[in-house]
């Protein structure tokens, strides 16, 4: 997906250290490298962009001039001068482009059409109820129909997170989404054919990793990170080596349908205590539901309410609150959780993790207990180095990983080696 576009340095490209490379591709290359050093500085000087890319002034000028007319970039006026001229600032124009991000992984539809810095232009969702199939496909038209009219700068393409095994050598096409009933649906091509717009589509976990990598606090510094994303379903997106990691059969990181109670319950996969079941939002929710008629004295027990779930805030407050139950499920949730974290660090070596999705507004309590575990499962050494943290991205980051691929397919905008 992320092709390799910078040296292993960082530095520029000449056409003497790559003698294939052309001259077209040579000045392409040089030029993204100066719109990513605009776009990572905010604004910066194009004496300062020469110095940090090691590009000639000359050069430098006549690349700006070319980002200015597209207008990628723009002049804001004088910074400081140290000595010499006052020297004229550049920076990114956000808004110069859109981006167009879609979520399906959450019992809602959302699409988000962003600027250059992933910030919200205009947002729309709908409800699934249910919908599977044709209906759910038609829901995709439905929001996209009503978002990209809205754009008022060129659309460089829309990024879908899907749920479900998506296979990317055979051109994005949903492989498998068991919730939205897609069997080899050519989503990618369907959408292409119908806005006449880049698409790509991707696992909503993988999304949801590039999102953290690209947008998150650690932007630019770890090569390695795994997201874990916890919703209505639960999976994960490896970055490995600054590349996201698909696996032989683009399952890398599908680690809700491993079996962590042989005796739980029954998971939509049709095995039995799925980590999804005891770990993900809605199996949370379930559990919850699933017990309170035992326990009639908790104090989320709401006979009106019996068999309607409760939402992650209310479990939320019944856990501050001491409830004995809810404290029982979340721990057991977060036990499986830091298992399963302690399983991943012990394969991969991985120093960051990130929990992300709905799960984050458990807080604290939960991390503590993903942490002890995670702690008390992993070789000493190892457990000491990793780091166990949540999400600050919140609901957006599903949207704002799928939107960003296209920062970095269509303008080489990415922190990536
Ligand atoms: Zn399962």
């Amino acid at each position: 997906l992320f092709t390799e576009l910078t040296s292993s340095n960082g530095s520029a490209a000449r056409a003497g250290r790559h003698s294939k490379a052309t001259h077209q591709e040579t000045k392409t290359y040089n030029s993204r490298l100066v719109l990513r050093t605009i776009y990572d500085h905010g604004q910066i000087s194009r004496a300062d962009v020469a110095r940090r890319t090691g590009l000639s002034r000359t050069t430098v000028s006549e690349l700006v001039a070319e980002l200015l007319a597209q207008d990628l970039v723009e002049e804001i006026g004088f910074g400081l001068s140290n000595g010499g001229k006052t020297p004229i600032l550049l920076q990114v124009r956000d808004a110069s482009r859109s981006l167009i991000g879609v979520d399906l992984s959450r019992d809602e539809f959302r699409a988000e059409l962003v600027n250059l810095r992933g910030e919200t232009q205009h947002a729309v969702s709908q409800p699934l109820l249910g919908r599977r199939g044709k209906a759910a496909i038609d829901l995709v038209y439905e929001l996209l129909d009503e978002l990209v009219p809205r754009a008022t700068s060129p659309v460089l393409g829309i990024g879908i997170g899907s749920p479900g095994l998506v296979d990317i050598e055979r051109g994005n096409q949903v492989h498998w989404s068991v919730n939205l009933d897609w069997m080899d649906l050519p989503l990618r091509g369907l959408i292409e054919s119908h806005y006449d717009v880049p698409c790509s589509v991707l696992n909503d976990c993988q999304a949801s990793a590039i999102a953290e990598h690209f947008f998150g606090p650690d932007r630019n510094r770890s090569h390695n990170l795994v997201v874990i994303k916890s919703e209505q379903g639960l999976g994960s997106g490896l970055i490995l080596n600054g590349q996201i990691f698909h696996g032989d059969n683009n399952g890398a990181g599908e680690i809700g349908h491993v079996v962590v109670q042989p005796d739980g319950l029954p998971c939509r996969c049709g095995n039995r205590g799925c980590l999804e079941t005891l770990a993900s939002v809605s199996g949370i929710l379930e559990r919850i539901a699933a017990q309170r008629p035992r326990i009639p004295r908790t104090a989320v027990y709401n006979p009106a309410r019996r068999r309607q779930l409760l939402d992650i805030d209310e479990v939320r407050r019944a856990l501050d609150n001491g409830d004995p139950l809810v404290r029982q499920v979340v721990h057991e949730a977060g036990a499986a959780l830091g298992t399963a974290i302690a399983n991943l660090v012990g394969a991969l070596n991985v120093q960051r993790i990130v929990i992300a999705g709905g799960i984050v507004a458990l807080g604290q309590e939960l991390l503590n207990v993903i942490q002890e575990e995670v702690l008390r499962r992993s070789l000493t050494a190892l457990a000491r180095e990793t780091e166990v943290v949540f999400s600050s991205l919140g609901s957006r980051i599903t949207i704002l990983g799928a939107s960003a691929v296209f920062l970095q397919q269509e303008l080489g905008l990415t922190p990536f080696r």
